[in-house]
């Protein structure tokens, strides 16, 4: 079943406002089978209002709105759609005493403004809120449905939880649209196109999206409007083959986040973990320190940023970073175990690299970066190339070094 977004608010289109509603809307009406086709974000104007939603019921005859039913004047998305259906606005009373009971308990005044919030459209059903002053709306018309949501994202994720997805669920027929994601690092689109193209035809009537970004490329796998049950075992045999194919290179599923498996994977082996860092300036530690529990591995890091930081905090000699250069596989070895040794870290590993964009060389162009690694007694070193600006360099650089880390525990648990 197809249906349209229209969120409302000028800060949308300012560009102050991001418009997450959109998106984390798409998501959960796609979890219920219904295909948000479109979505129109509009200022606070009536006419931008009423033209998005008539044109949207025209085509689909189902319309999801959010925004623009506070209490100021810049609320107007209630009367322009009342309007626009020949719904006229009526005083609903349980709105009324709602809203006082609320504030009451909040110890706040209610005004006049506020007496706008318990008008409604004549036949229209309240979705009651209780998580903040505006009321969702649910209008049945002869041009079809319009669902009227407030815009603040808190109060409309518990309207949708609690109060419009039950009512589309039971009116659909029963047919979902599921996604499974595949998260990979370490390998670029094209070569992983090419490793699982066979199996894109395999996993028909399933679609695959290649979603790269800076943690690596999701391999996401949707099932278009099917039972549920059956979306389910398709997805779990398509994410199955997926990481059979892909082998190492696929690290986690769904929300998995790198930072978290690998200290899982190192509190599993009772190992502890210590970083040091040049280019990322601290990003890689707090990856890992944005993980609850971290601690458990997590010993901590030095931010060496300077070569005199890397002499006095690490201990590494002035004349190595002077021979090799401080982004070398010498000094990110020697920032391993400098780190290792003063922490008394079982696992640890250091980047350094030149993120740009000035300090690039023939040699070492922008996006060149050292990794250390040491596991298991063994130090070793690996150089990558990114591209990208300096945002894009500093988050893969991370990522790439917990990938390393990933691989390295996974291959000393296969050994053991
Ligand atoms: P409103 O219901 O239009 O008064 O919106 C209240 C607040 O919710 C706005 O000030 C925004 O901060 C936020 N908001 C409104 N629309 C969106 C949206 N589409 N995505 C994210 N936040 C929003
Ligand atoms: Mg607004």
């Amino acid at each position: 079943m197809p249906i349209e977004l229209v969120t409302v608010g000028t800060e949308l289109l300012l560009g102050f406002t991001v418009d997450t509603n959109s998106a984390w809307i798409g998501r959960a009406l796609a979890a219920t089978g219904l295909h948000v086709v479109r979505r129109t974000s509009v200022a606070d104007t009536p006419e931008a209002i009423r033209d998005a939603v008539d044109a949207a019921l025209t085509r689909t005859g189902f319309v999801l709105t959010t925004g623009g039913l506070g209490p100021t004047r810049d609320d107007i998305t209630k009367k322009v759609v009342a309007d626009l259906l020949g719904q006229p606005l009526q005083f609903d009373d349980a709105i009324w005493t709602a809203l006082s009971a609320r504030w009451a308990k909040l110890g706040r005044k209610l005004v006049e403004s506020n007496r706008t919030q318990a008008m409604v459209p004549a036949g229209a059903t309240v979705l009651l809120n209780q998580w903040g002053s505006a009321p969702g709306l649910w209008l049945d018309s002869p041009r079809g449905v319009v669902i009227l949501l407030p815009g603040v994202p808190m109060e409309m994720m518990k309207l949708m939880e609690h109060e419009v997805l039950p009512r589309l669920t039971t009116r659909g027929d029963g047919h979902v649209i599921r996604s499974a994601t595949v998260r990979t690092s370490g390998i670029g689109e094209s070569v992983l196109a090419e490793q699982i193209g066979d199996l894109e035809d395999a996993l028909a009537p399933l679609s695959l999206a290649y979603l790269p970004g800076v943690a690596g490329v999701d391999v996401r796998v949707t099932a278009w409007g099917m039972p549920a049950a059956e979306a389910d075992a398709r997805l779990t045999d398509a994410t199955a083959r997926l990481h059979a194919t892909i082998g190492d290179h696929a690290w986690g599923d769904g929300d998995d986040d790198l930072a978290a498996l690998v200290l899982e994977a190192l509190r599993s082996r009772r190992q502890t973990l210590a970083v040091a860092e040049s280019c990322t300036g601290g990003m890689l530690g707090a990856r890992l320190t944005d993980v609850a529990g971290a601690s458990a591995v997590f010993l901590g890091g030095v931010v060496t940023y300077a070569d005199a930081a890397k002499d006095v905090l690490l201990g590494i000699p002035q004349q190595l970073i002077a021979n090799h250069g401080a982004v070398s596989g010498e000094v990110a070895e020697a920032m391993v175990r400098g780190v290792a040794a003063r922490l008394g870290a079982d696992v640890a590993v250091s980047i350094s690299g030149v993120a740009g964009p000035g300090g690039g060389s023939e040699e070492k162009p922008v996006g060149t970066v050292w990794l250390g690694f040491l596991s298991g007694g063994v130090v070793e070193s690996a150089r990558l190339q990114f591209s990208g600006g300096r945002g894009e360099v500093r988050a893969r650089a991370v990522q790439a070094a917990l990938f390393g880390l990933w691989r390295r525990v996974q291959a000393a648990q296969r050994r053991h």
